[in-house]
């Protein structure tokens, strides 16, 4: 892993931890997707901002210093107000450093599960949402139409996947990856939540995805490239277990070899396979 992925791991996902924290992050860019519609972050991290023809809606602030480039960025381009700050999820890695924008009368929108989360570990940099939906919630605020759709529990429980209907476009934060495992041991995700929520998301009308972290935009191929991997590595798991293999004796040497070129595989495949046996044999 080369230094900037290191950086873009540590800002991204762990926060900076240790001695990596004194480092420079990864450079701010910022990308007009769609008209209207930027992604501005680094690899490590990626926010959206929508210009409306009044003010500005905001998508996951990241952190304060993260937010700061964001509120910059948005200043050299308009000198509206934002007016909204969505979060697509609870996890703290994308949704710390809101102050900046509620200090300006921002209204912070989440789905309300969310709440307990908050509630659950309380962050001092998480500003608490002004409203919260339940199923789907619209804004239109005269620019882009932007719709949160909630499909239940998945990675994490307030997950909001977000469709620019007019765009053909659709904000999905964490669930994708592009030829590389997900994340780690699979913190916070249900495994059968996350295949059953990935497949409502391919009958959504869409062309392109943007994403929270690694590049900005993909195409669907990436969307069913990651429902084969989790399909497969349930479909594999289940298999052995249904044969009445014991876990203790496969969990180590279990392999899909058509994935072994993803990144991450050697580090993280096996701790998949762990995650899924106890989905299926304790229901977790
Ligand atoms: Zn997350």
């Amino acid at each position: 892993m080369g230094r900037f992925n290191i950086l873009a791991v540590c800002l991204g996902l762990l926060g900076c931890i240790g001695g990596a924290s004194a480092q420079l992050p990864p450079p701010f860019e910022s990308i007009e997707i769609a008209k209207d519609i930027h992604s501005a972050g680094n690899p490590g991290g990626r926010s959206l901002w929508i210009e409306m023809p009044e003010s500005v809606v905001v998508f996951d602030p990241m952190n304060v210093r993260a937010a700061k480039a964001l509120r910059a960025d948005i200043a050299k381009n308009t000198d509206k107000p934002v007016s909204h700050v969505v979060y697509s999820h609870e996890h703290y890695d994308h949704i710390r450093g809101g102050q900046i924008f509620a200090d300006e009368g921002a209204i912070f929108i989440a789905q309300e599960r969310c709440l307990d989360t908050f509630d659950y570990v309380p962050d001092p940099d998480v500003v608490a949402p002004t409203v919260t939906y339940v199923e789907t919630y619209t804004l239109d605020l005269g620019g882009p139409q932007i719709e949160l759709l909630y499909f239940g529990r998945n990675h994490g429980d307030c997950m909001t996947i977000t469709h620019f209907p007019e765009e053909r476009l659709l904000f999905v934060v964490d669930l994708l990856t592009e030829k590389s495992l997900p994340f780690g041991s699979l913190p916070d995700y249900y495994p059968g939540d996350t295949v059953r929520t990935l497949k409502a998301i391919q009958e959504l009308d869409f062309d392109r995805i943007a994403r929270g972290h690694s590049s900005p935009i993909v195409d669907r191929a990436v969307l069913d490239e990651t429902v084969a991997y989790w399909s497969d590595l349930m479909t594999s798991v289940k298999a052995r277990l249904d044969a009445g293999e014991s876990p203790f004796s496969f969990m180590e040497k279990h392999d899909l070899p058509h994935y072994r070129t993803w990144r991450n595989y050697d580090r993280w495949f096996k701790l998949h396979v762990e995650r899924v046996v106890w989905h299926y044999t304790i229901g977790w």
